[in-house]
């Protein structure tokens, strides 16, 4: 293990500590979920040696080869990308959470995958709202959040965590993550336990914990550079 990634690491865990801090909330409301796309399975293991348990991902074929090369060990793999619905089989088997439904039929196609699966479980589901004007970015329009959300409700395999978000490159992460405060509370509205928001990257997490983030994605802070996907 580098001495770097350890120094890195524990950085980062001092400065969400701070943020905490400063926004008065417990640092145990915050999980911290280390983004290891594009670095290979071992940057993972290392990471594992360092303590890390939640680990993120954003492209299927990648996580899938990294879950199966890790099984032996007890890694909550959280599966932050787009997704088609023809791989939902994969995320269903090795993933503990799916940060990014984004429609109904991503609903159905994970459910049914867990439904075939021989050990039926339960995976938690975020919502992902697309905070921007582009419907080409990732996640839900906020006029079909509650539809949407109600979907994840229906799912007899998934249990509706909250919501998640990106910031928009062209507005002020403190914005953007009120925004999403305001969507989470319309979420809670139907389904009160839904209290989580995962929001907050490398360049934002100190705002998206001041706006009530409960599970950060950090990637680049911690690894340091991506290599180039392949
Ligand atoms: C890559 C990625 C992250 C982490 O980004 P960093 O800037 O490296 O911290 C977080 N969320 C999603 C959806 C990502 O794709």
């Amino acid at each position: 293990v580098s001495a770097d990634l350890g120094a890195r690491l524990a950085r980062t865990q001092e400065r969400i500590n701070d943020a905490c801090r400063a926004a008065n909330r417990d640092p145990s409301e915050v999980t911290l979920i280390t983004v290891t796309k594009f670095h290979p399975a071992s940057l993972v293991r290392d990471l594992y040696d360092l303590g890390v348990r939640d680990i993120g991902e954003n492209r299927d074929q990648e996580a899938y080869q990294k879950a199966q090369e890790l099984s032996a060990l007890d890694i909550r793999w959280h599966y932050i990308g787009q997704l088609q619905t023809n791989k939902a089989k994969n995320v269903a088997q090795y993933a503990h959470a799916i940060h990014s439904v984004d429609r109904s039929r991503l609903v159905h196609a994970l459910d049914r995958a867990i439904d075939s699966h021989p050990r039926s479980r339960v995976l938690e589901a975020f919502v992902q709202v697309n905070l921007t004007d582009d419907p080409n970015r990732g996640g839900v329009g906020e006029g079909d959040l509650e539809n949407l959300a109600e979907r994840v409700l229906e799912s007899p395999h998934l249990k509706l965590r909250g919501v998640m978000a990106v910031a928009p490159l062209d507005e002020h992460p403190t914005a953007a993550f009120a925004r999403l405060a305001e969507l989470s509370e319309r979420v809670q509205a139907l389904a009160p336990t839904a209290k989580a928001m995962s929001a907050g990257m490398s360049h934002d997490f100190a705002e998206a914990i001041q706006a009530g983030a409960t599970h950060l994605r950090i990637g680049s802070e911690i690894t340091g550079k991506r290599p180039e996907p392949k």
